[in-house]
Parts: structure tokens; C-alpha cells; sequence
């Protein structure tokens, strides 16, 4: 595994839009791998591949509170449902170190992604989770959690 260059604002590869995967094969979980070291590293809790130039529907999260290490990894994830009731967090981003926002949200979700192995997975998400997802996927839009408080 390879530790990668997180990019930061205002780097314009971070307001790409990511392309979907065809597949999960071999080159994707190696990404996949590098993404949760290069995290892991950063000490963040999720990373989009376009965070470290790579414009693919990829991401990779740990929101555990303990040691044990919890990765998760969503390829082309989709939002299927969004709460109508909205919850806020403060948010930080790998790629706009220094700054954090609260920000609002729906507070839970639905999301249909593909996993590690490529397999069809089904994730009703709330809490941390479903923020999280929710921040790393408008990564795949272009989309900065800074944008939302510009709107102010
Ligand atoms: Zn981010």
C-alpha cells in the first residue's frame, strides 16, 4: 500500500466529477487499499478518490471510535432515500485543512453502492455515518463542505 498526496483547496481536480467504475477488479481495490492508508495516515474518517487525483466514484470510511479498525468502501455509491428531518455536524475535510463548519444534513439515508469485492450492497445509514457518506459523495460532484456555508 501507497501512501498518496491528498490534494487541497483550491486544487481544480477537486471540483471534477467523478466517473463511475465499470468494475471492481484488481486495479480499483489496490486504489481502494492506497485510499485507506493514505486516511488512515491523514487521520481522517472518509477519503474520496478525486481527493488524491484519481476522478473515480470511490470511497473509503472508518467512523469506529476504538483501535479496531472498521474500513468501509463504497463504489458507485447512490443516494436511493434522504430523511426530510436534517441533523448538524461539524464537518472537516482532508482537502481544506484547518477549517471546520457545522454543517446540515439529512440526518439518515439509504444508499445502494458496490463493496470491496464488487458484491450489491444495501445501507440504511443515520448518525455519523450518514453524514459522512453524504460529505464524501458530493466529493464526486466537486462539491467542498465550504460550499454550503458560502451560500450564507
Ligand atoms: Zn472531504
Amino acid at each position: 500500500m501507497t501512501i498518496k498526496t491528498i490534494l487541497t483547496e483550491p486544487s481544480k481536480i477537486l471540483r471534477q466529477i467523478s466517473l463511475p467504475v465499470e468494475k471492481v477488479g484488481k486495479e480499483e481495490q489496490i486504489l481502494m487499499n492506497d485510499m485507506l492508508e493514505t486516511m488512515y495516515d491523514a487521520k481522517g474518517i472518509g477519503l474520496a478518490a478525486i481527493q488524491i487525483g484519481v476522478p473515480k466514484r470511490i470511497i473509503v470510511m472508518d467512523i469506529s471510535k476504538d483501535d479496531k479498525k472498521k474500513p468501509m468502501y463504497f463504489v458507485n455509491p447512490i443516494i436511493k432515500n434522504k430523511n426530510s428531518n436534517y441533523s448538524t455536524y461539524e464537518e472537516g475535510c482532508l482537502s481544506v485543512p484547518n477549517q471546520f463548519a457545522e454543517v446540515n444534513r439529512p440526518s439518515e439515508c439509504e444508499i445502494e453502492y458496490l463493496d470491496f469485492n464488487g458484491k450489491k450492497i444495501f445501507l440504511k445509514a443515520s448518525g455519523l455515518l450518514a453524514t459522512c457518506i453524504q460529505h464524501e459523495m458530493d466529493h464526486l460532484e466537486g462539491i467542498l463542505f465550504i460550499d454550503y456555508l458560502s451560500k450564507l
